[in-house]
């Protein structure tokens, strides 16, 4: 009897254990890991290596290891993997090389960075030690990263969100916002892949957000303003990239705010134009259609851009701002 008694009290005892030890830990684990990747970029920043240069970097590569299942995902705080071949030096035969003699006797660029005298392509120290010291032998940010990526969409993602990082002074740029402020009007559905849309591609990349004419429409996100002006089927359009490779497209305004330009850097809510229905001609056509917001994301993955369906993400960008709103 004792025994029967006693294993749920123990059972009950290792719960109440686990959950207060869990509970304890999970209060902000996404901050405690922003804290500390910050904390090491500041750590290896230099004159001429901001910390904004490795932390862009870094988030580069998270993007791309979240969406591309070519690359391993890293499984420490810091997302940059370097080849072997750029690491050991490309004729060593230890592929996993940590000795600092014979990774620079056979050419390879890792470094010790917290003076185990390892060079280890694990450690966060020794992965931002090599970086920095990459960065740092190049004139410029942009052209250490043409050097390393040889790719320019690459080059631009990349200056793009430290840019951001630099404007706002902090890498915890993850709040988003729905495009339309809830308190207006609008109505949309799920559209993907519709053929026949206001969107100007074959098979409609985006949801239609249906509103009056002048309805602010505002960035869903951290961004960067990349493209603004007329397109003949977007009409009035704003494509803005953010911290997470994503590229977002607004068409069919009737007008942009004008305070805004090409290059500048918006916050989420910051507003950009105005609901309308241009497009579908020559520059200044408006009408031939409903006035709706076509709202697109496009995702880079180091290779290639691609369209997602938006939808999901504007269904919870919308429940987080009604909820705000009510408070
Ligand atoms: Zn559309």
């Amino acid at each position: 009897m004792r025994h029967l008694f006693g294993i749920p009290i123990y059972l009950l005892a290792w719960t109440f254990l686990f959950y207060t030890v869990v509970s304890a830990n999970e209060k902000k684990p996404e901050e405690d890991l922003m804290d500390e990747r910050m904390s090491l970029y500041v750590q290896f920043e230099s004159p001429q290596v901001p910390w904004f240069h490795l932390a862009a970097v870094d988030q580069y590569e998270r993007n791309i290891q979240q969406v591309r299942n070519d690359l391993p995902k890293s499984e420490g705080s810091i997302a940059i993997q370097f080849p072997a071949d750029y690491w050991v030096g490309p004729l060593n035969p230890d592929r996993t090389d940590t000795s600092i003699e014979s990774i620079a006797f056979f050419n390879g660029y890792g470094l010790d960075g917290n003076g185990d005298r390892l060079a280890d392509a694990t450690h966060p120290e020794d992965i931002l030690h090599t970086m920095a010291t990459f960065l740092g032998e190049h004139d410029s940010f942009e052209s250490a990263l043409m050097a390393y990526y040889d790719k320019e969409e690459t080059v631009n993602q990349i200056v793009t969100i430290a840019k951001l990082y630099e404007q706002f002074k902090t890498i915890a740029l993850d709040e988003h916002a729905f495009p339309i402020p809830v308190q207006h009007h609008y109505s949309y559905r799920s559209t993907w892949g519709a053929s026949r849309g206001w969107g100007g591609r074959r098979i409609h990349e985006g949801t239609d957000l249906f509103a009056g004419y002048g309805t602010p429409i505002q960035s869903t996100s951290y961004g960067v303003i990349e493209i603004m002006g007329w397109n003949e089927f977007g009409g009035w359009r704003v494509g803005i990239r953010d911290n997470h490779n994503s590229y977002h497209y607004f068409a069919h305004l009737s007008s942009f705010n004008k305070d805004l330009k090409e290059g500048d850097v918006v916050a989420p809510r910051t507003i950009i134009g105005y609901v309308g229905s241009s497009g579908y001609g020559k520059e200044g056509t408006s009408g031939r259609f409903p006035p709706h917001l076509h709202y697109g994301i496009y995702k880079y993955n180091g290779r290639t851009e691609w369209a997602f369906d938006p939808y999901p993400a504007l269904r919870s960008w919308e429940r987080e701002d009604r909820l705000n709103h009510r408070k």
